[in-house]
């Protein structure tokens, strides 16, 4: 039985109820206007019972990993949101595709462009949408920068600086059979969303140089810095950073006219922006709340979501030629 409150929302369950789901989403959850969380997906029994507490959850609307497919007979269950280590992406996007649900997927949308053909073709064929989680096309700084890059409100972008890294990383983010890399796959995809969305354009060639690991032992199969460049049609050069054991989260367009910049660029709040006109001044928002909702009206009015699985798949396909680059040596055509 849907509350009083939640009448007219889409349902939303989510698929793992680590860090993000805990701390960012379900949260949201209770600021959407357009949806609402209505269900869990968990293999804890301690984790479902204090769900169900703080959320109202009823029980038919928590599932395990195993029992998950038989979410197909739940209606209120419409989205299904997957919240899970890169490498399990996959898998639960298209057995909730199969289950006849609309899916959000966290970034990275998966390991390989392989993995992202599969994912988007299971949607395809039970007739749902696919999104991933990419909330800063919600926000109104990052917004602003897209702005500011396509509509050459500073003359053309002649160069792009990104950089996002983050210390004290642990668990499956190092594993790469999990992760699919290190801290390019976490958070320096956020750097080759930001220099496709402020450029409106994709990147024709990258190159890339890993930095020395200060931790070979913590860091044994995946990457624990790297540096890379993207070149872009109309001479656009992007330098790009990212690290598991140095903080850093920066976007700044330099154009023919001026420049503009947000530091911190990609935090869940508190970003900052500045131009060479003055500074951005613009509200904080709930990121992941807009972005739930954009969704669940995209459902509702049947219009594209502006972050597609389409969206997702270009990012992957970049990163794996970053990983080329970086593995050869060599500058990589993409
Ligand atoms: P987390 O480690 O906090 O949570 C992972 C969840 O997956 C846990 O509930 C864990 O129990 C479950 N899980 C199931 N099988 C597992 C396995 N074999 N190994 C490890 N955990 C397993 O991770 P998180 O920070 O919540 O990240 C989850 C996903 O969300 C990732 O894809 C990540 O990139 C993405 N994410 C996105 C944002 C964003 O801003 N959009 C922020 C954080 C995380």
């Amino acid at each position: 039985m849907v509350s009083e409150k939640n009448r007219g929302k889409l349902g939303i369950a989510l698929v793992g109820l680590g860090a993000y789901s805990e701390n960012q989403l379900a949260p949201a959850l209770l600021q959407t206007k357009h949806c609402y969380l209505a269900g869990i997906v968990t293999r804890s029994s301690e984790k479902a019972a204090r769900w169900k507490r703080e959320y109202d959850i009823p029980d038919e609307n928590i599932y395990d990993y195993d029992n998950f497919d038989s979410i197909r007979d739940n209606r209120s269950i419409d989205i299904v949101y997957i919240v899970l280590p890169n490498a399990m992406h996959e898998e639960y996007v298209v057995r909730a595709a199969q289950a006849g649900k609309h899916v959000i997927c966290e970034k990275p949308m998966a390991l390989t462009v392989e993995q992202c053909d599969r994912m988007i073709a299971a949607c395809k064929e039970a007739r749902k949408m696919l999104s991933i989680g990419y909330r800063l096309h919600f926000e109104p700084h990052n917004l602003e920068m897209m702005r500011i890059g396509r509509e050459e409100v500073c003359g053309k972008v002649v160069r792009i600086k990104a950089e996002h890294g983050m210390s004290d990383t642990q668990g499956w983010r190092i594993d790469k059979a999990l992760a699919g890399g290190g801290p390019l796959m976490d958070v320096g995809i956020y750097c080759v969303q930001a220099c496709r969305y402020v450029t409106g354009l994709e990147p024709i060639a990258v190159e890339a140089t890993e930095t020395p690991k200060t931790k070979p032992e913590k860091f044994r199969d995946v990457e624990e810095g790297l540096n890379w460049t993207m070149e872009f049609p109309g001479g656009i050069i992007a330098e790009c950073r990212t690290s598991y054991s140095e903080k850093q989260n920066l976007l700044r367009i330099e154009a023919e006219n001026g420049w503009a910049e947000l530091s911190p660029a990609f935090p869940y709040s508190g970003i900052k922006g500045k131009t060479s006109g003055g500074d951005l001044k613009f509200p904080q928002v709930n990121q992941q709340a807009l972005q739930m909702d954009d969704f669940a009206l995209a459902i509702k009015t049947s219009r594209p979501t502006p972050v597609s699985g389409e969206m997702g798949r270009q990012d992957v396909k970049i990163l794996q030629a970053i990983y080329r680059a970086m593995e050869t040596g060599q500058r990589v055509e993409i």
